[in-house]
C-alpha cells in the first residue's frame, strides 16, 4: 500500500474538526523502523496551535456534556464500527510507522477499537448515590460531571489503542481532548481522527496535535488552566515531570507509567503453559510493552528444563518487515532503543550472565532497528536489567530457592504495573496474590490487557486505571448536592 494513496492517511493537526498545517508552517519526518525510510512529513504542532485546540476543545465540550448519554453512546459505537471496518488499513499504518507484525497490528486496531465500544456501552453507565442523610427533611445526592477539557500525551509502542483507551472514556464522560501523540507514531492517531469525524463526533472534541516539541506542547497543556485534566502514558521520568507541571493549578492527572514485570514459574507450574506465556508476555511487540515480562524467577528445580524449552520456542521467531507475511516479530523503534537494550544486555554479561540462545542476525535487519531474541540464563540479581524496564526482546532467566525468597525478588521494584505467576497450587495463588505488589497479576496467562479489566500500577508505575467500570471514574467529578425540605 502506498500511504500517499490511504483515505486515512492526514499528516496534518486536526483542530476544532478541519485538518490544518501547523502555525509556522514546520514538519518533521517520520520513518519507517523495518526500513529506515522517511514515510511522511507531518504537520509540526506549536504551543500556539495547542493554545488553539484548547479553545475549541472547551467550547465544544460545553455542547458535549449537554449531549444524552444515548446520543454519546451512539456516535461511540458509529466511530468503533469504522474503526473495525477499516482494520485492514490503519493495521498497515501502524506497522509501517511502528514496525510491529501485520497481525499484531490488527490486533492492537482490534484492542484500541475494543475501549470505544466498551465506553459505548459505559456512557450509558454513569451512575451517582443517594445517601441516607444524617438529619430528616433533607437529602443526600451524589452526581457525576465531567472533568473538562482533557489533554493527552501517548506513546509510540501502541500508537492507536493508548490513544483509544483514552478518547472513549472522556468522550463517553462528556469530556473533550485534546491529544499529543509520539513524534514517532503520529499516523495511526491521525487516522484514527479521522475516522471519528467521519463518524460524525462533533468538531472540537477530538483535536490531534502532532510535535516534535513534547516538552513545549506537555506545558501548552500542563499551564493552561482551560485543561482540566492529563492523562499520560509513558515513561516514569517524564510522568514524574508532569505531576511537577499540573501542581501548579492543582490539575488532576493520570498516569501509566513504566513497569518491570516479575515472571514467576514454579516447579508445579504447567510448564508448556508457562513458556507458551512467557513468549506471548515477553516477547510482543519485539518486547516493547509496558506489561512486558521484565525478569523471569524459575525456581531452581525446573530452571534448565525451562531456559530449554524457553530456547527452543525462541526459535521460531522471524524477524524482519512487518509487512512480510512470514514474519512474527519487527523492529525496536529507534536506534537509540537498540543501543540501550544492547547496554543492558553488555552490563549482564559483565556480571556473569550467559547467552543461552539468540537469534541470528541477518544482512536484511542493516536497513532497520532489528535486535536479535535473546535468552539469558545465570543472570545475577543485581544486573541492570532486573531494575530497568528493558523494551526488547531479551529475557533474563534468575533462578530462586523459596516462596518467600521469590516475593522479595519481585517486590524489590520501584515499579508494579503487572506480575505473572504459573503455579497450580491454589493457596499459593492466593498468597501471591495478596502479596506481590502490582496493579495487575496474571495468574497462568501470559496476557493480561482487556478493555472490560482496570489497567494500571501501583507505586512508580501510575495513577488511575483504564477500561473496565473503574476507567470512567477519571473522567468524572464527583459533585455532593445537599437538599433541605420544609
Ligand atoms: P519513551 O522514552 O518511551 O518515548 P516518553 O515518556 O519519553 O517515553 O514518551 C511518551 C510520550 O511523552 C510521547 O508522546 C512523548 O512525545 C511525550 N513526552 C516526552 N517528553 C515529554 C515532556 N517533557 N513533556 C510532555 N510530554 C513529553
Amino acid at each position: 500500500m502506498s500511504l500517499i494513496e490511504s483515505g486515512l492517511f492526514k499528516p496534518q493537526l486536526l483542530i476544532d474538526g478541519v485538518w490544518s498545517a501547523a502555525e509556522d508552517g514546520k514538519i518533521f519526518s517520520v520513518e519507517n523502523p523495518a526500513t529506515g525510510e522517511v514515510i511522511a512529513q507531518v504537520a509540526d504542532a506549536t504551543p500556539a496551535d495547542a493554545k488553539r485546540a484548547i479553545a475549541a476543545a472547551a467550547r465544544a465540550q460545553i455542547a458535549w456534556a449537554e449531549t444524552s448519554v444515548l446520543e454519546r453512546s451512539r456516535l461511540l459505537r458509529k466511530w468503533f464500527d469504522l474503526v473495525m471496518h477499516n482494520q485492514e488499513e490503519l493495521a498497515k499504518i501502524l506497522t509501517i510507522e511502528q514496525g510491529k507484525p501485520l497481525a499484531e497490528a490488527r490486533g492492537e486496531i482490534a484492542y484500541g477499537a475494543s475501549y470505544i465500544e466498551w465506553f459505548a456501552e459505559e456512557a450509558k453507565r454513569i451512575y451517582g448515590d443517594v445517601i441516607a442523610p444524617s438529619e430528616n427533611n433533607t437529602r443526600i445526592l451524589v452526581i457525576k460531571q465531567p472533568v473538562g477539557v482533557v489533554a493527552t500525551i501517548t506513546p509510540w509502542n501502541f500508537p492507536n489503542a493508548m490513544l483509544a483507551r483514552k478518547l472513549a472514556p472522556a468522550l463517553a464522560a462528556g469530556c473533550a481532548v485534546v491529544a499529543k501523540p509520539a513524534a514517532e507514531t503520529p499516523l495511526s492517531a491521525l487516522a484514527l481522527g479521522q475516522l471519528a469525524v467521519d463518524a460524525g463526533i462533533p468538531a472540537g472534541l477530538i483535536n490531534i496535535l502532532p510535535s516534535s516539541c513534547a516538552k513545549e506542547i506537555g506545558e501548552a497543556f500542563t499551564s493552561n488552566e482551560q485543561v482540566r485534566k492529563i492523562s499520560f502514558t509513558g515513561s516514569t521520568a517524564v510522568g514524574k515531570q508532569l505531576i511537577t507541571q499540573c501542581a501548579a493549578d492543582v490539575k488532576r492527572i493520570s498516569l501509566e507509567l513504566g513497569g518491570n514485570a516479575p515472571f514467576i514459574v514454579f516447579e508445579d507450574a504447567d510448564l508448556d503453559a508457562a513458556v507458551a506465556g512467557a513468549i506471548a508476555s515477553k516477547f510482543r511487540n519485539a518486547g516493547q510493552t509496558c506489561v512486558c515480562a521484565n525478569r523471569f524467577y524459575v525456581q531452581q528445580t525446573i530452571y534448565d528444563t525451562f531456559c530449554e524449552k524457553l530456547a527452543s520456542a525462541m526459535k521460531g521467531f522471524v524477524i524482519g518487515n512487518g509487512l512480510d507475511k512470514e514474519i512474527n516479530m519487527g523492529p525496536l523503534i529507534s536506534n537509540r532503543a537498540q543501543q540501550k537494550a544492547q547496554a543492558l544486555l553488555d552490563d549482564a554479561v559483565s556480571r556473569g550472565a550467559k547467552i543461552a540462545y539468540q537469534a541470528k542476525q541477518d544482512d536484511s535487519w542493516q536497513t532497520g532497528y532489528f535486535f536479535p531474541p535473546t535468552l539469558l540464563v545465570n543472570v545475577p540479581v543485581d544486573a541492570r536489567l532486573t531494575c530497568e524496564e528493558i523494551f526488547g526482546p531479551i529475557a533474563p532467566i534468575i533462578s530462586f530457592e523459596t516462596e518467600a525468597q521469590v516475593i522479595q525478588f519481585a517486590n524489590s521494584s520501584e515499579y508494579g504495573l503487572a506480575a505473572y505467576l504459573y503455579t497450580r497450587d491454589a493457596n499459593r495463588i492466593k498468597r501471591l496474590s495478596d502479596q506481590l505488589q502490582t496493579g495487575m497479576l496474571g495468574v497462568n496467562t501470559g496476557l493480561i490487557s482487556n478493555a472490560m479489566a482496570p489497567f494500571g500500577g501501583v507505586k512508580q508505575s501510575g495513577w488511575g486505571r483504564e477500561g473496565s467500570r473503574y476507567g470512567m471514574d477519571d473522567y468524572l467529578n464527583i459533585k455532593y448536592l445537599r437538599e433541605s425540605f420544609s
